[in-house]
C-alpha cells in the first residue's frame, strides 16, 4: 500500500486525506498545532466544492452543520441593493447554492472522517528531504513516505523546502471576522460596499451570524488601543442596519484580524514525489470565496490522478498541470475583484456601483459559471 504524508490539517489537507484513503492510499496527516486549527470564523462553500464533498460521502454531515441555499446581494452603505444572487437560480443553474458553515464544524467533520488515529498533532515540519523522501519535525520525529503533500497554508514550509523563493503579495487591505449570536429572522445576507471598505454578513446554523469587514490599510497595521470593536464601529458608523448591531454583538476577543495576501501564480508547484495543495500552492484573496473550495477540488483531482497512473511522480505532475490551469484564472480574477471592491476614490466608486447595478443578472450568473459550475469529479475522469 502506498504511504502518503500530508503536512497540514486544514480544509485542504484533511480533504486530501479523505480522498486518498478512499482510493486505498495510507494517508497520514501531520499538523503543527496541538488540536485542529480553528480560526473561529465562518466560511462559504460554493457548488463546485460541495459536489466534491458529496462525492466523498459527506452529504449528510454537511447538511447537519450548514445552512444551504443562502441568497446573496451587494448593497451600498445606505442599504440600497446593487445586485442580488438568488439561491433558487444558483440551484437551477449550478445544482446548488452557497453553503455557509462554521469552520470548526467543517474541520471536525473532515477530521472525524479521516480518523483521529491518522492525524498527528504537535508535529511542525522543519525539514523535507526530497531526495531521501523523509520529513523531519520540530519534535525530532522523522517519517519516510512514498510521497509528500504540502497542505500547510500561505506560509508553507514545504513550499520553501522545495526552493520557491517568491513572497506572498499583500492585497492592500485587511479583514476582520467574527461569528456572533444574532437572531436570524428577517436577516438579509449581503456584502455592502463603501469607499475602501466592505462589510459582509451571512447566517450560520443556530441563531448565529458570520460577519467580515475589510478596509484598505498598510500591511501589519494593528487595531488602535481602544480595540477592534470600537475601531470597526467608527469605520462603519451610519451604515445600514444591522451592521452596527452585528459589530456590537462581537467582543474584541472574538474578532479576528488578518491582512489579505495571495501569491502570483507559480508555473510549477512540486518536485518528484512532493507536491503542494490549497493555500500552499495557490493562496488567493477571499473575494470569490474560492480558497477553500479550490483546495477541496485539488484534493479530489490529486486522488483521481493517482488512481489512473501507477507512477506516483507522473501522477503528481499531471495533477499539477490540471490544477495550475484551473486555479490560475480564479486567483487572478479574485485579485481583480478585490481591487474593484476596495476602490476608494468617490467618483470611481460611483462608476463602480453604477456598473454593478446595471449589469443584468443573467450576465452575473454567466460570469460565475466557469468557477462555481465546474465539476471536479467529472472533469478529472474526462481528461484521461
Ligand atoms: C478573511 C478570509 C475569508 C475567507 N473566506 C473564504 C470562503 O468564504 N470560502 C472559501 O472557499 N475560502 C475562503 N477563504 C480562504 C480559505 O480560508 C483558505 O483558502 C483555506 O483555509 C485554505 O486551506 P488550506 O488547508 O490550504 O490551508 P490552511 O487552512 O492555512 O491550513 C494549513 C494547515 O497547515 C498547518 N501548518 C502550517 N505550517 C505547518 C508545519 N510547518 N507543519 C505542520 N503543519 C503546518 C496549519 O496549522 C494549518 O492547520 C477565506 C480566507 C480569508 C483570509
Amino acid at each position: 500500500m502506498l504511504k502518503f504524508v500530508i503536512i497540514g490539517a486544514g480544509i485542504g489537507g484533511l480533504t486530501a486525506a479523505i480522498a486518498l484513503r478512499q482510493r486505498g492510499i495510507d494517508a497520514q496527516v501531520f499538523e503543527k498545532t496541538p488540536t485542529l486549527h480553528d480560526v473561529g470564523a465562518g466560511i462559504a462553500l460554493w457548488p463546485n466544492a460541495v459536489k466534491v464533498l458529496r462525492k466523498l460521502g459527506l452529504d449528510e454531515h454537511l447538511a447537519a452543520i450548514s445552512l444551504t441555499n443562502v441568497d446573496g446581494a451587494i448593497r451600498r452603505s445606505t442599504g440600497y441593493y446593487l445586485a442580488r444572487t438568488l439561491a433558487a437560480e444558483l440551484q437551477r443553474r449550478f445544482g446548488g447554492g452557497m453553503v455557509i458553515l462554521h469552520r470548526r464544524d467543517l474541520l471536525e467533520v473532515l477530521a472525524g472522517t479521516v480518523g483521529h488515529d491518522n492525524i498527528h498533532f504537535d508535529h511542525a515540519l522543519s525539514n523535507l528531504s526530497v531526495s531521501e523522501n523523509v520529513a523531519t519535525f520540530a519534535n525530532g520525529f522523522a517519517v519516510k513516505a512514498d510521497a509528500f503533500i504540502g497542505a500547510d497554508g500561505l506560509h508553507s514550509v514545504v513550499r520553501s523546502q522545495l526552493g520557491h523563493t517568491d513572497q506572498p503579495v499583500y492585497s492592500g487591505y485587511t479583514a476582520w471576522r467574527a461569528v456572533v449570536s444574532f437572531p436570524r429572522s428577517g436577516f438579509v445576507p449581503a456584502e455592502t460596499w463603501g469607499r475602501g471598505k466592505r462589510f459582509g454578513a451571512f447566517p450560520v446554523q443556530g441563531d448565529r451570524v458570520y460577519w467580515f469587514a475589510t478596509c484598505n490599510a498598510t500591511a501589519g497595521e494593528r487595531n488602535p488601543p481602544d480595540g477592534a470593536q470600537a475601531h470597526l464601529l467608527s469605520l462603519f458608523k451610519g451604515w445600514h442596519e444591522p451592521i452596527e448591531a452585528l459589530i456590537r454583538a462581537a467582543d474584541d476577543a472574538c474578532i479576528l484580524r488578518n491582512d489579505i495576501y495571495d501569491r502570483d501564480p507559480s508555473p510549477t508547484w512540486g518536485q518528484g514525489r512532493v507536491t503542494l495543495l490549497g493555500d500552499a500552492a495557490h493562496p488567493m484573496t477571499p473575494n470569490l470565496g474560492q480558497g477553500a473550495c479550490q483546495a477541496i477540488e485539488d484534493a479530489w483531482q490529486l486522488a483521481a490522478c493517482l488512481s489512473t497512473q501507477s507512477d506516483v511522480a507522473a501522477a503528481l505532475n499531471s495533477y499539477e498541470t490540471r490544477r495550475i490551469k484551473r486555479t490560475t484564472p480564479i486567483l487572478l480574477s479574485s485579485r481583480r475583484i478585490g481591487a474593484f471592491a476596495q476602490l476608494e476614490n468617490s467618483l470611481l466608486c460611483t462608476l463602480r456601483d453604477t456598473a454593478v447595478r446595471l449589469t443584468p443578472d443573467s450576465v452575473t450568473y454567466r460570469s460565475l459559471e466557469s468557477v462555481i459550475g465546474y465539476d471536479a469529479t467529472t472533469a478529472s475522469t474526462s481528461l484521461h
